[in-house]
């Protein structure tokens, strides 16, 4: 499985400026292009360079746990009466989640690019807590922002991520949320860009960020499409992922990408209900989920839930890791193109799917996982029985305990 960061001559998104097709881009005020710019040069340099990619290889294996099993979910499947359903089991890694793959891609490119300082912005802490980790294994300085409101609330990651030696600073305007600390990181960003990399969590922001996050995240369909050949003898029918910012659901679907046999179904967060500012569903209007249109938001063009007036639009989800307005700009593209089906399920479904899970398999999933268990769990029923589904299980779910105990 070597050479996971090179993707093969077919799948040529994005193109040299980051766009997939419409979406995408580099939306950012003039000081941040030359940063991007080296970004870009030295992400180039590095996914060609065989000695980077062994050195990820070599963390991804003995510092987090690759390859997570492919697990064939025998009693799920029965209960369901559908398809033959695979787990594949992201839940195993270092720190319970798929974000440890992409941290450890741009943590390496930061020692690469001789930047001995990581920066990053974290809602619920996951991400955060991902990045501190990282830093302390590669011996880099960091600084994590979260807003003053979210820090209350997990205060437990807080502690996670200054016991592993990282600065957690507080961002007390505005909202006291997410989009507050994503602005407090860009001004450090431009103010210490020499010594700084920005660490991103997920397939958002400007070029490269979007390329490079899903090529760090692309291990885990990589993996998917050997181990299914070797369990079943043929490729699977459908893909399911949850989608916050997309990276563990395009993580899976792009090695699979010139397979138009194998479904891609991403599965986004409904919440309360379809209207404006009760969900974060973005690519899922077909299902009556409203409120998104194009649009620029953190320097990428994608779907974005906005106001009729163009205003960020309040979301909502009970899994912090899908409550975010905008999409990944692939994801857009490959909703357009119908190459992949965006759909919603509510909280309700998904904290229900989380129990099913722990009963039929005991594996207690993140949340946000939970929500493409859910729409696996009303879809396979009317599916054939020989037909093979993958379900990405982004997570694990004993970050969500007091949510859960609270709900049931
Ligand atoms: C952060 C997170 C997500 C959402 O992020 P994506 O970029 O859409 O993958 C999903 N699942 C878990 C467990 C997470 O921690």
């Amino acid at each position: 499985m070597e050479g996971e960061l090179l993707t093969t001559a077919t799948q040529i998104w994005p193109d040299t400026k980051g766009h997939f097709g419409p979406y995408g881009g580099r939306y950012v005020p003039e000081t941040l292009v030359a940063p991007l710019e080296e970004l870009e040069r030295a992400y180039e340099e590095a996914r060609r360079d065989p000695n980077f990619q062994r050195e990820l290889d070599s963390l991804l294996k003995n510092f987090a746990g690759r390859p997570t099993p492919l697990q064939f979910a025998s009693r799920l499947t029965e209960h369901l009466g559908g398809p033959r359903i695979y787990i594949k089991r992201e839940d195993l890694l270092h720190t319970g989640a798929h974000k440890i793959n992409n941290c450890l891609g741009q943590g390496l490119l930061a020692v690469r690019m001789g930047k001995r300082r990581v920066i990053a912005e974290t809602g619920a802490g996951q991400h955060g807590v991902a990045t501190a980790t990282v830093a302390a294994r590669l011996g880099l300085a960091c600084v994590v922002y979260m807003g003053t409101e979210d820090m209350e609330r997990q205060r437990l990651n807080v502690f996670r991520m200054r016991l592993l030696g990282a600065e957690v600073v507080g961002v007390n305007s505005g909202s006291r949320t997410l989009k507050d600390a994503i602005n407090e990181a860009m001004r450090d960003w431009v103010t210490n860009v020499r010594t700084t990399h920005y660490l991103l969590g997920s397939v958002l922001g400007a070029h490269p960020y979007p390329a490079m996050v899903r090529d760090f995240q692309r291990v885990i369909g990589v993996e998917a499409r050997a181990q299914i050949l070797e369990a079943e003898g043929h490729l699977p029918d459908l893909l399911v992922a949850c989608v916050g910012g997309g990276s563990n659901a395009i993580g899976l679907f792009h090695a699979f990408l010139d397979d138009p046999n194998v479904k891609l179904l991403g599965v986004e967060a409904g919440g309360r209900g379809t209207t404006l500012g009760e969900h974060a569903a973005r690519l899922a209007a077909a299902a009556g989920y409203s409120g998104a249109r194009p649009g620029v938001l953190q320097g990428t063009y994608s779907y974005v839930l906005q106001t009729p007036d163009g205003q960020i639009a309040a979301t909502h989800s009970v899994s912090a890791g899908l409550d975010y307005p905008a999409i990944g700009p692939e994801h857009a593209w490959l909703a357009d193109r119908h190459r992949a089906e965006y759909t919603a399920v509510s909280d309700d479904a998904a904290v229900a799917a989380a129990r099913t899970l722990a009963r039929m398999e005991g594996i207690i999933p993140a949340l946000e996982s939970a929500h493409a268990l859910a729409e696996l769990i009303v879809r396979a029923p009317k599916m054939p029985r020989d037909s093979v589904v993958i379900l990405n299980l982004s997570g694990r779910g004993d970050k969500d305990m007091e949510i859960l105990a609270r709900y049931l």
